[in-house]
């Protein structure tokens, strides 16, 4: 049986242990959809709240939204996304792939030929991605409506409904996470692009003239979020946008770009976005967008600084980052070395043996850390397989109750990434939990 891939390894173990399944797999699936599984929601999960906390409840200038998913059709026109919101998409004649023209390797691309086949490509047609659908029993153009590309037009359209209700003073944010969907022409790569995805978008409403200072300290927040998630430093690197590539909305934009499996790819967009989404919209919907301020008694359109991560795209990154195979003792050791703020599990508890007490014991301690940490209950199989268990998906730390426990009421806090086992008091346990986690750092 040939080797399989970084991506093939990931993409079972996802499925084996819970974390990610084929959407709808006992019909056969549905192209490049995903469900996430009951470990999988956890870190989903885990990874939206670190970057909600920091974006909103540990900053006093951004606040919290969460708007429609359909929307108004006439935001999109004023956004450009019905006119400018395509991609290139070319077919082979002969063996009928379809392609994203600018995702073709070059020397493809300027002869007009396959990648895969090597036959004739067609022209090339541009091909809005917004998914059209219709409200309402009856189809027609004038009850159409899009599910929402992106998350921003609903912090646009709800720009003064926040500044008149919460008395915010430029420069502030509005932070949502929510889902979109993009009708890609090719997705691939297990969870990297799908057609409906969760973006954790922030929009940073600014003076026009301080663009370059809020975009400097974007860029540099972002990067340091995903440190943060202890992603490895020398797998991000930035990407600016040449001329060619800029959206339709961009002054300057940069990618985050992590080193995948299959190669360098976008994480996260920071973009200046200007004043465009609010000048348009305020065109559009002939309502007054501008910002007065009070101090100085100017009035002007705020400029957008934009940082757009995708969720689902980060929840992929952390498990690439994380995926380890080693040789311990002669046997192999798959495991994640998931952070263990966003680890699905916290801590799995563990006694040594069932009988004489053990068990009864370890659910009381088990109990103990529920409140605070994500636990996991575990007496079955031999102590080394239970650990493996965990480590396979994640878990920082297990703590074995044993016949000492009963004595000194100490038990043994192990540590997956170096395997270092400590004797720790029961009354202090949760506190060393924090300790690590605090000074986690992935060696
Ligand atoms: P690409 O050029 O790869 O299609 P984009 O430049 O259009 O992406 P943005 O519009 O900047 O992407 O979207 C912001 C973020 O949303 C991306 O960095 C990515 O993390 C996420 N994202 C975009 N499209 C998808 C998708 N189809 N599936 C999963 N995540 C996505």
């Amino acid at each position: 049986m040939a080797e399989q891939t970084a991506m093939e390894k990931l993409v079972s173990l996802c499925k084996r242990r819970g974390i990610i399944f084929p959407s709808s797999e006992i019909y056969g699936g549905l192209s490049s959809a995903w469900d996430y599984g009951p470990l999988g929601v956890e870190l989903k999960n885990r990874i939206r709240d670190l970057w909600w906390k920091g974006m909103t409840r540990l900053r006093d200038d951004i606040v919290g939204l969460d708007a429609a998913i359909m929307m108004h059709p006439r935001v999109w026109e004023a956004s450009g996304h019905v006119e400018n919101f395509t991609d290139p998409l070319v077919d082979c004649k002969s063996c009928k792939h379809r392609f994203r023209e600018d995702q073709i390797p070059e020397e493809s691309r300027t002869a007009g030929r396959c990648p895969d086949c090597g036959g004739e490509l067609t022209e090339t047609r541009r091909f809005n991605l917004m998914f059209k659908t219709h409200m309402g029993p009856v189809e027609n153009d004038g009850a159409a409506v899009y599910l929402r590309p992106e998350t921003a037009q609903g912090i646009y359209v709800n720009f003064r409904n926040v500044r008149q209700s919460s008395r915010v003073k430029i420069p502030f944010g509005i932070a949502q996470v929510g889902k979109a969907f993009r009708n890609e022409i090719t997705t691939k790569n297990f969870i990297f692009r799908t057609c409906e995805f969760e973006q954790m978008e922030m929009q940073y409403f600014i003076r026009p003239e301080e663009d370059e200072k809020w975009f400097a300290y974007w860029l540099d927040e972002r990067q340091a979020y995903y440190r943060k998630l202890g992603i490895r430093p020398e797998k991000l690197r930035l990407h600016r946008h040449g001329p060619d590539e800029l959206a339709h909305y961009a002054k300057v934009a940069y990618d985050i770009e992590y080193e995948f499996p299959f190669g360098w790819s976008e994480l996260e967009g920071v973009h200046n976005r200007t004043d465009y989404d609010l000048r348009r919209h305020g065109e559009y919907s002939q309502k007054d967008l501008s910002y007065l301020d009070e101090s100085t008694g100017e009035r002007f359109i705020p400029y957008v600084i934009e940082t757009s991560a995708g969720l689902t795209r980060t929840v992929l990154t952390a498990l690439a980052d994380a995926y380890d195979e080693e040789e311990v003792e002669g046997e192999k050791r798959t495991v994640l070395h998931l952070h263990p703020e966003i680890a699905p599990i916290t801590v799995g508890v563990f006694p040594l043996v069932k009988k004489d007490g053990l068990a009864e014991l370890a659910g009381e301690i088990e109990r103990e850390l529920r409140d605070e940490f994500s636990t996991f209950y575990d007496q079955g199989g031999a102590i080394g397989r239970r650990y493996r268990r965990q480590d396979e998906i994640g878990t920082p730390y297990g703590v074995t109750i044993d016949y000492q426990t009963k004595d000194d009421g100490t038990v043994t806090l192990r540590l997956r990434d170096s395997m270092k086992q400590i004797r720790v008091a029961r009354r202090r346990l949760a506190e060393a939990i924090r300790d690590e986690t605090k000074n986690y750092g992935r060696e």
